[in-house]
């Protein structure tokens, strides 16, 4: 965020002028009663629609049983439903499907198991659980920031402690990732959103996915947490390109090293889609041996509906095409409204990503949870100030994470006018706190 902006030269009586300005702005909103959600990624009913001719295709009996001759009706198929498996290795290019285990409704829960299994009994077979390791060697994670709020309680509920990475537009600052994760082996992994980052909306540049591939841990146990939520969720016709980072890690065969977590959340239905990890044979054998005892096997039904709708890759192409007409004037409207709102004033900075779901707004340093409150109070609510860090501490109390993907446009303009009050008048009301 740069020094010098629109207010830096006002004295004080200029700025209370201003102020009064802002707050009559301010009023006007507040009497419209608005109720507007930017908080979280969640799709909007024209985009779960999408989807609802899987809810009454025809699943006759021929459907049920899989090509490995598998009953979906019934218990088994611990690794998920072939032509469910198949899909997923055909979306990551995977070289067979037993490095594809296919779940249920959420990726995070895939995320979730996976730490909480580190924690009790251990990465792999012969490493020492995480929760026997006390004092410096005690379990640490990598964040980058700003990042995804779910990642970080998931470490905060398990007392793993978080070391914040900075973000640049082409990926986590890999100076800082190669110098902790190279020498320090209570350090056990790394959250990556790699597509479309969550909340900035940035993609992994190849030198930076090749620099992952060529880590080499100090800790034998140390994943990448490949969280590949966006892998489809383009907002251009073509996207961003991210790089292979399973084929590049096959290259020096280091391919334990990471989880590739994937779901059609965003893709058919929120909470009812499917979910997979895609994984070396290694650690998938590993990790199914445990999952045997949690479960019999996961709705195959629901798996098998999703592979017959989206087909392959071609056929979640052509799906997610049709998101990308509804989502791509959102991220439009919220652009053109910030852009016409800030350009000028050097009051906020803002990322505009070619996919995924969110957006980061800067605003001036200490003015984030102000902005917020603000937009609270008008109706306007967004994700909660401190979020997008560990421990929800935003160091410069600066990100606000923006979800335009729920709101109507007209909603978003409206919301986006009220917001860059709220940041304007926050942004004053602290620099009066100073005077
Ligand atoms: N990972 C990221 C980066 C997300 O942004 C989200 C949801 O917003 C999820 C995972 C949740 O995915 P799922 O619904 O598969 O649990």
């Amino acid at each position: 965020m740069p020094e010098k902006n629109i207010y830096s030269s006002f004295d004080k009586n200029q700025l209370l002028e201003e102020k009064q300005k802002l707050t009559e702005k301010y009023n006007e909103f507040k009497a419209k009663n608005l109720k507007l959600n930017m908080m979280r990624g969640v799709p909007c009913k024209e985009q779960l629609d999408l989807s609802n001719d899987m809810l009454t295709m025809d699943f006759h009996e021929i459907h049920s049983i899989a090509k490995d001759g598998g009953d979906c009706r019934s218990y088994g198929g611990l690794m998920g439903t072939f032509e469910a498996r198949e899909l997923f290795r055909d979306l990551t290019g995977a070289d067979n499907i037993e490095e594809i285990m296919v779940f249920g409704n959420a990726s995070l829960n895939i995320m979730y198991d996976s730490i909480a299994r580190s924690m009790i009994l251990g990465v792999c077979e012969g490493a020492t659980p995480w929760c026997k390791l006390e004092g410096s060697k005690k379990a640490k994670f990598l964040c980058p920031v700003p990042g995804y709020d779910r990642h970080f309680a998931i470490c905060e509920l398990f007392g793993i402690e978080m070391i914040n990475i900075k973000m640049n537009p082409d990926g986590p600052d890999m100076d800082e990732v190669e110098k902790l994760v190279n020498t320090d082996p209570s350090v056990k992994g790394i959250w990556c959103v790699p597509k479309y980052s969550n909340p900035d909306g940035f993609t992994y540049s190849d030198e930076v996915v090749k620099r992952f591939a060529d880590l080499s841990p100090a800790a034998d146990d140390f994943r990448i947490y490949w969280d590949n939520a966006y892998m489809v969720h383009d907002l251009t016709e073509n996207g961003d390109n991210l790089l292979d980072i399973f084929a590049e890690l096959k290259k020096s065969k280091k391919e334990d090293m990471v989880y590739i977590f994937m779901s059609t959340s965003k893709i058919t239905f929120a909470g009812g889609g499917i979910s997979a990890l895609c994984a070396s044979e290694k650690n998938i054998k590993y990790i199914s041996s445990k999952v045997s005892i949690q479960t019999i096997g996961p709705d195959k039904i629901n798996q098998m509906r999703h592979a017959l709708f989206l087909k392959d890759k071609a056929g979640v192409k052509a799906h997610m095409d049709k998101h990308r007409e509804i989502l791509k004037p959102k991220f439009d409207a919220v652009n053109a409204g910030l852009e016409k709102n800030f350009s000028g004033t050097n009051l906020a900075g803002w990322t505009n990503p070619n996919g995924g779901y969110f957006l980061s707004l800067f605003v001036p340093e200490n003015c984030a949870k102000r902005t917020i409150n603000l937009a609270a109070d008008l109706g306007v609510a967004l994700t909660p100030a401190g979020s997008t860090y560990p421990y929800k501490k935003d160091p410069r109390d600066s990100n606000i994470r923006i979800a335009p993907t729920f709101p109507s446009v007209s909603e978003l303009t409206q919301a986006v006018d009220a917001l860059s009050v709220c940041v304007k008048l926050a942004y004053v009301k602290t620099l009066m706190d100073s005077i």
